[in-house]
Parts: C-alpha cells; structure tokens; sequence
C-alpha cells in the first residue's frame, strides 16, 4: 500500500535505535522532499549508517516509523528495494568481476538488462567505458565509486541513498562525484547522501545536522549558517600556538579553535576586534589580524560539540 506523505519521498518519524550500549538514533525525525537532493551531515560515530540501514530496510528501528518512497520499511520491504538505489559505506561491488560483469550483476538482480537505463548511467561511466574488463579491484577509489553509483541507478531507482560515498576518495574525484549527483537531481531521482566532509553541506539543497545519533538542526545550508557570523572572527598570527594560548585570555572570547591556517573566535558581545588586534600585537605576535568571520556547517558543529561536554 502506498502511504500518502505529501510529496516526500523519504519520511523519518521519531526513529530510534538502541545498540547494548549505544544510543545510535534518538527519536530522529526529518522528511525528504521528492526530487531533492538532501545531506545527512555528521561524524563518525553520529548513527549514519545505522539510519540507512534502517532506510534500507536491513535493520528495523526499535521504535518510530519511516516510509521510503510511500513504502513502510519495517512492513513493506520488498517494495522499498525495488524503489531504492543504494551505496553502503564499506564497498558493494565484486572485486573479482570486472566492470561490464558488475552492472550486469546489478542489473540480474533487479530483472533489468543494462541496456534499458543505460542513459541514466551513461554520464557516471564515460571513464568507466574504456575498461569494461577491467576487475573492480583494479580500479582507483574514485573509479570504484563511480561503478558503485552506476551499479546502484542500473533499475532506475526514484530515490538514491548514499552512505558516505566521498570518504576516502582523492578531492577532484569528489568534486566530479558532486557533480554527478547534481546532473542525477535534475533528472527527477531524489537522493539522500550522508558525509563527514563539513565543505559537502554547501552542495546540498537541504540538511540535516546529525551529532549522538540525535538531528541537532535541518534546513538549508543558508538558513543554518545565517546567523552564525554575528559572533564570530577570525584571528591569525606569523606564530600560531602562542596565538591560541593569547586568545584564551582576552575578553569577551568566549570558544576558540583553529580554522585552516587561522583561529575562529566564538566571541560575546563585549568582544571588541581594535582592543584584540592591539593587546596581541603588544603581546608580542607578528603580522596579527582579527576580523569578522562567515561562519559554515563546521562552525555549527563545534557548538554542539561543545555545549555537549
Ligand atoms: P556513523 O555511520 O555516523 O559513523 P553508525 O551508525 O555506524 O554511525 O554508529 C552509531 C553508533 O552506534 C556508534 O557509536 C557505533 O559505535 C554504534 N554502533 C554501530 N553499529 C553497531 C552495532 N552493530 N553494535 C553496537 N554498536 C554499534
Ligand atoms: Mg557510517
């Protein structure tokens, strides 16, 4: 039976999971509008996978309920795998096939052949074609994830889950995997991709901020950063350890922590940049600035982090 669920393609409500010691999920809701191309955002630890696993219909929650292309994925398991595309975290494909036999394989399971969304998948595999033969194995990490993701669209699923598919993949192929899974939207398929990499929140249409398996905020990616400069500056120094021992000291900082080669200083509203600029420099740094910063998702962590402890 289909579940009418106003145009949302994936909906989580008050999802939790708990492993003998762990709270993985906890009461975790959020809806995916159809079409959209939304980011699972958070890291290692923060119950990812242990959602998609759920989405996927390999583990049942203990308690909430979630609805993945109008399918219940506790009671209608069978549909929600026909309707799903999916890339685990650790790697799906059969190293000891080559390329061309992985599709294949792909394809059997979903009684398609390879030709029938061959034009879904054509622009994922333009490198992949020049080595049909080539053995999983034997390609490069970004190569594998490109197979992964054509092997995952081979049925013309209408929503893709993708469960940390950048992590570990040199940067230029993460950026042409991004770029890939815009051109995918476009065509309609819904996707839900989870990552580490704070810089992947920008490419997503929306987020959700997962921290302790819990959604600490949703929105997009400008809605949740919108805010955050009021309060925060960036410093930097020619020495940078003993900029970060002179921060702690000044008023008005409230949180400090190194940003690239600079310092971002969470600041209250005492905090006056000329008076920080002149007691550094009197403290004996070099080439010192202070000035406003434009917060981003990182930023958004480090407070939970945090206001957590
Ligand atoms: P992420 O994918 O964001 O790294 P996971 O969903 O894998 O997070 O894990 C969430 C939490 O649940 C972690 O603390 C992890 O150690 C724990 N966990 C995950 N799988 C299991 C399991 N099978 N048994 C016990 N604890 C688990
Ligand atoms: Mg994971």
């Amino acid at each position: 039976m289909l579940h009418s669920i106003m145009g949302n393609a994936i909906e989580i409500n008050n999802v939790s999971k708990i492993y003998t010691k762990v709270k993985a999920l906890d009461n975790v809701s959020f809806s995916v509008p159809e079409g959209v191309l939304y980011g699972l955002i958070g890291p290692d630890g923060a119950g990812k996978s242990t959602l998609y696993n759920i989405l996927t219909t390999l583990q049942h929650p203990d308690s909430g309920s979630a609805f993945v292309a109008g399918y219940d994925v506790v009671k209608e398991r069978k549909e929600i795998r026909t309707e799903v595309g999916y890339m685990p975290e650790r790697f799906s494909l059969y190293p000891d096939l080559t390329v061309k036999e992985n599709l294949e394989f792909f394809a059997s399971l979903f009684g398609v052949r390879v030709k029938d969304n061959y034009d879904l998948i054509a622009p994922v595999m333009a490198q992949l074609e020049k080595f049909p033969n080539r053995r999983a194995s034997a390609l490069s990490g970004g190569m594998k994830q490109k197979l992964a993701l054509g092997c995952a669209l081979i049925h013309r699923p209408k929503v893709l889950l993708l469960d940390e598919p950048t992590t570990g993949v040199d940067a230029i192929s993460r950026s042409e995997f991004w770029t890939m899974l815009r051109s995918l939207r476009e065509s309609g398929i819904t996707i839900l991709v989870s990552t580490s990499y704070m810089d992947e929140a920008a490419l997503c249409e929306a987020v959700a901020l997962i921290y302790n398996g819990t959604i600490v905020e949703k929105g997009t990616p400008s809605e949740l950063t919108a805010h955050l400069g009021e309060n925060l500056y960036n410093a930097s120094a020619d020495q940078m350890y003993p900029l970060l021992e002179a921060v702690r000291k000044l008023p008005g900082v409230l949180n400090s922590y190194t940003f690239g080669a600079t310092l971002h200083l969470v600041t209250d509203a005492t905090f006056d940049a000329a008076l920080a600029y002149r007691l550094l420099s009197e403290s004996g740094l070099e080439n010192v600035k202070v000035y406003p910063a434009k917060g981003n998702i990182e930023d958004l962590f480090i407070r939970f982090c945090v206001s957590d402890k």
